[in-house]
């Protein structure tokens, strides 16, 4: 059963629906007993570029105090958690940190969608033969693991490489390893099961039974309906039990000692 999914956007990144408030209720309805929030998070860029798809800056304590208020609210019927989904990106991420510190941040998950800084708009998820950019997708991945800040990497197997399999799991064989060094879970998403999307990639799932990570599930709501997501759910774990990988709770990553502020 989908009882935890900390994988779940508001409508503050411009691309999900339904209030907050609409999420919580249907997790309840479907049982669930934590819910994470991890909306697309807010970057501070340079040259006036502008990133169409996270919140804004200026959205983080209306994120917060809509939250924290739901958090109280719902205290008795399920626990809320508040954290964002973020890009590793090198040349912005410190700036990053400074901008959420002083929120009440409980983790943070990794969903790299863009590789070097994003302002080039190099994309993860669009199919590609290039060698090159997944090895670049997969050093940026191993690096930002290492800074020690994430809890979770989101569809790790993001990337859409079309090349040999051989190639591919050579490389994200790196990941996996950071990914296990470093006490990362990595998830199991739910948004390219519903979507029949690349992801969940078996070739990548290969690779973290025989590397031994630890894995979680994520709903990847971008709608109040696909937040308890039974159907998706039991692909997801006809994955787990195909490649013997260790499954737990997504509550597990706030336990991590991940996110110091
Ligand atoms: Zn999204
Ligand atoms: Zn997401």
């Amino acid at each position: 059963m989908l009882r935890e999914s900390f994988h779940n956007h508001t409508w503050r990144c411009n691309h999900a629906e339904n209030t907050e408030r609409d999420y919580i209720e249907s997790a309840v309805r479907g049982g669930m007993t934590k819910l994470g929030f991890s909306d697309h998070a807010p970057y501070v860029f340079e040259n006036g570029y502008y990133s169409g798809f996270r919140m804004k800056p200026e959205q983080i304590q209306g994120y917060f105090d809509t939250l924290e208020a739901l958090k109280q609210e719902y205290k008795d019927k399920i626990d809320i958690y508040i954290g964002f989904e973020a890009e590793y990106y090198p040349k912005f991420f410190g700036k990053f940190l400074k901008l959420i510190a002083d929120y009440p941040v409980e983790y943070l998950l990794m969903g790299q969608h863009f590789i070097h800084n994003e302002m080039d708009r190099m994309d993860s998820f669009h199919a590609s033969e290039s060698v090159e950019k997944l090895q670049t997708y997969v050093r940026q991945v191993a690096e930002g693991l290492s800074t020690g800040k994430f809890a979770c990497l989101a569809h790790p197997d993001v990337l859409w490489f079309t090349g040999s399999k051989d190639i591919y799991q050579k490389e994200m064989l790196i990941v996996c390893e950071a990914a296990k060094k470093y006490n990362v879970l990595l998830e199991i998403n739910l948004l390219g099961v519903r979507d029949g999307r690349v992801y969940p990639n078996p070739d990548f799932w290969e690779v973290a039974g025989q590397v031994g990570n630890t894995v979680t599930i994520g709903s990847d709501a971008h709608r109040a309906a696909d937040v308890y997501d039974p159907k998706s759910y039991e692909t997801a774990m006809g994955i787990v039990k195909r490649f013997g990988l260790n499954c737990v709770n997504a509550g597990e990553m706030i336990k991590g000692g991940h996110w110091l502020g």
